[in-house]
């Protein structure tokens, strides 16, 4: 089974969306095997999405992810990469399939409820910029 970093953004939690998220993942066959919430300063926000630091959108993401607690979470399936960005839809709620969470919940392009590692590769980095081995059950 694969693992992937799952993060609940600001205008999520800020609109008391987490239950209703997680739902969405269980539903679809993903399980939650760690999860926090935490608030993030705009340097830590800035160093986990270091790669689009050159995107004209780099420091407003930023902000906005400082803005207020996230809660950030290792969903653990059976191609749980894949499967997660699924059930988050399109980048831009505008784009996202019915049923998903951006075109359920998403306010913008940029505040748009979740984040979902997009890869083998970063999946194991974003996990492990928040959790321990041990925090994973
Ligand atoms: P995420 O990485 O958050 O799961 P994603 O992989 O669908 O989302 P990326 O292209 O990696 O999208 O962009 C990272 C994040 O940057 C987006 O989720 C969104 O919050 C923000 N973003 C992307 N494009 C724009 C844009 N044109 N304007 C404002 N914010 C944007
Ligand atoms: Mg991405």
């Amino acid at each position: 089974t694969e693992r992937t970093l799952s993060i609940i953004k600001p205008d999520a939690t800020r609109r008391n969306l987490t239950g209703k998220i997680n739902a969405k993942f269980e539903d679809a066959g993903l399980r939650i095997v760690a999860q926090k919430r935490i608030q993030l300063t705009k340097a830590q926000a800035g160093e986990f999405y270091k790669v689009h630091a050159e995107r004209p959108f780099y420091d407003e993401l930023c902000e906005f992810m400082a803005s207020e607690p996230v809660v950030v979470q290792v969903l653990e399936g059976e191609g749980a990469i894949a499967k997660n960005r699924e059930v988050m839809g399109a980048t831009n709620p505008a784009d996202a399939d019915s049923g998903t969470i951006r075109a359920e919940f998403a306010e913008s392009v940029g505040e748009n409820s979740v984040h979902g590692s997009d890869a083998p590769e970063t999946a194991k980095d974003e996990i492990s910029f928040f959790f321990a081995d041990l925090e994973i059950v």
